[in-house]
């Protein structure tokens, strides 16, 4: 029998990226706050920069809830499953992933907003891939904009602007929408590596310019600057330099005293009550079972497992799991396009032996629908991105590019002549939804408490794999450019569970096509919120969180500011 607690305004499932950020406004609005974290906290001493540690043993993610619930993954329906990983690098703790992940702080572009429109008034409606479902966002960066600005001061960014309010600054992104002010601090130092991409890509005629990052470059609300010794890809950052919601909005929420954090408690189901109406959830923790009822729920558990709750809650009123009835939640799933990389060797040693993933340098040049698409064959494109971050163990896993043997004394030879000579690029490209491309509940596979896991079918459709090859292309030229002396393509590999997921609780105004509205509360039970990328309908050629983040900011905001409205 669950124990009853006492009501709270605001319940919050998860206190990672998104959820972290949503409790600052919430709670400075004098709501009260629980926020439901399956993790603990953890501190700077828990977090070292050690690559056997980190990367091999993938301390502490290994031995998380999330890895007891690795979603299986098949291309199609008709085609077998895919290995299941053995660990999924996303983390169970206070500040959630935000604690260990690369920090790049993107926004969108305009254009992602408006895919269906703006490809169609350019290039008329055909160009639309066939069988994707994607939509316009209900609204476009415009309106997004301020809660990017917030955001981005709360946790602090570094980087450059290209674009203020209209006034192009070739220092940073020149296609980037309008921006209301700078960056709260100047982007991340570059290294040699960086400044040659850079002056080559000057030389091809392209815009470079540096990734912004939620990593300080200076002292930044009385946290350190980054000291740039690297080993954080999978790591936390002991000086705490890196803007996780643990060390910026969740204490900043506590401090109004209208925060709760309840750490280790497990939230298994979302309660409705007999009219329908969302009334708390259900969680354990310490072999106990809980109901917190709340007035609202907010649920911020990233995309798996926010499809998976809304799914295995079932009752009368939603016996196709909550806010099912028009079928919309698992659909509109798309991983971003992060495959397809490109490996390159030079005949010089690169330095790269220090710095982070966040401290490179980008070009924009053939993302989004920055270029002409009239005489192409598929539309979007992809941010190119280097950077800076090399490991012992990493570096020696190197491609030898056909000049070696891959065993004995002529590779430890090679190995050792070229460990700083190479450098790979993580290609970020636009990815769409389309109908046959979605998450369910597995038929089989449970986690330990006898829940099923979340299901992926998905693969990339013809679009994605022509701009894949189109911007690896783009990605050899700077690399030879800047004088590589071989170059390797990846695959595009699968659309298996990625730290980069979309959709399966889209946000639009329609609620035929879409699970959330405009604000992302749930069509069909609206005292339930989401936020995450699972209401994000489009990708960009840039990393998520900080949309999810700016978007979560909007979802609180809102909440406040029609409390009555809302909660009644
Ligand atoms: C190594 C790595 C590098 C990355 N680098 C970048 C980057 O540079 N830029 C970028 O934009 N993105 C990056 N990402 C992706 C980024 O981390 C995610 O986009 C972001 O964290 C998602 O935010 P979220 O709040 O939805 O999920 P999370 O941050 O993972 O937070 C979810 C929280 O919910 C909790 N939770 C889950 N289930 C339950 C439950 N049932 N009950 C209670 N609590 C629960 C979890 O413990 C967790 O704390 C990276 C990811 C990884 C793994
Ligand atoms: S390199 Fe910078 S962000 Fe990474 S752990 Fe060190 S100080 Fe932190």
């Amino acid at each position: 029998m669950a124990i009853n607690l006492p009501t709270t305004n605001v319940v919050i499932v998860g206190l990672g990226a998104v959820g972290g950020v949503a409790a600052l406004p919430l709670a400075r609005a004098g709501l009260g706050v629980i926020g439901l974290e399956a993790g603990t906290w953890l501190t700077p001493s828990d977090f070292a920069p050690d690559e056997l540690r980190n990367n091999l043993r993938a301390w502490p993610q290994a031995v998380q809830k999330a890895n007891h619930e690795i979603p299986t993954h098949r291309p199609n329906g008709a085609a077998p499953y895919s290995p299941r990983p053995s660990i999924h690098p996303m983390m169970n703790a206070v500040g959630g992933t935000t604690l260990h992940y690369w920090g790049q702080s993107w926004r969108l572009n305009p254009w992602d907003f408006k895919v269906v429109s703006e490809t169609t008034r350019r290039y008329g409606v055909a160009r639309i891939p066939r069988g994707s479902t994607v939509e316009d966002w209900p609204f476009g960066l415009e309106e997004l904009e301020p809660y990017y600005d917030r955001v981005e001061y709360e946790l602090g960014v570094s980087g450059k602007a290209g674009n203020i309010s209209g006034k192009i600054d070739p220092r940073g992104n020149i296609f980037e929408g309008p921006r209301r002010r700078e960056y709260p601090m100047p982007p991340l130092r570059g290294t040699g590596f960086s400044e040659m991409m850079t002056k080559t890509a000057q030389k091809l005629g392209w815009h470079a310019f540096p990734g912004p990052a939620a990593i300080n470059s200076r002292t930044y609300q009385n946290r350190a600057a980054c000291v740039y010794h690297g080993y954080c890809n999978r790591g936390g950052c002991h000086v705490n330099a890196k803007g996780s919601t643990a060390v910026t909005t969740i204490p900043k929420a506590q401090d109004t005293g209208r925060l709760t954090v309840v750490t280790q408690a497990h939230v298994t189901t979302i309660e409705v009550d007999r009219g329908g109406r969302v009334s708390g959830v259900n969680y354990l923790k310490d072999g106990n079972e809980y109901f917190q009822p709340a007035d609202v729920v907010l649920l911020a558990s990233y995309v798996y497992e926010n499809v998976r709750m809304l799914l295995v809650s079932k009752s009368k009123a939603f016996p196709n799991g909550l806010s099912n009835n028009h079928g919309q939640v698992g659909r509109h799933y798309f991983s971003h396009n992060t495959g397809a990389s490109v490996t390159a060797l030079f005949p010089q040693n690169l330095n790269n032996w220090y710095g982070l993933p966040a401290q490179g340098v980008a070009v924009d040049n053939w993302a989004d629908d920055n270029f002409d698409h009239s005489g192409l064959d598929f539309i979007g494109g992809g941010n190119l991105w280097v950077y800076s971050d090399r490991r012992p163990i990493s570096a020696a896993g190197m491609s030898t590019f056909g000049r070696a043997p891959l065993w004995g004394s002529a590779w430890k030879a090679f190995v050792k002549e070229n460990a700083d000579r190479w450098n790979q690029a993580y290609l970020q490209k636009t990815t769409l939804p389309y109908e046959d491309n979605y998450l369910d509940l597995d038929p089989t596979v449970k986690d330990p408490l006898g829940f099923p896991v979340c299901r992926i079918t998905a693969e990339f459709k013809e679009n994605e794999q022509k701009v894949a090859a189109f911007i690896q292309e783009k990605m050899i030229d700077w690399f030879r450019a800047a004088g590589a002396v071989a170059t390797e393509k990846a695959s595009i590999g699968t659309m298996g569970p990625t730290t980069h997921a979309y959709g399966g609780t889209r946000m639009g105004n329609n609620p035929e096509t879409n699970v959330t509205d405009r604000w992302g509360f749930c069509h069909e039970a609206p005292h339930l919120g989401i936020l995450g990328a699972s209401v994000m309908g489009t990708s960009g050629a840039h990393n998520p969180t900080l949309t999810a983040q700016a978007l979560a900011w909007r979802t609180a905001e809102y909440l406040t500011k029609n409390w009555r409205k809302i909660a009644n």
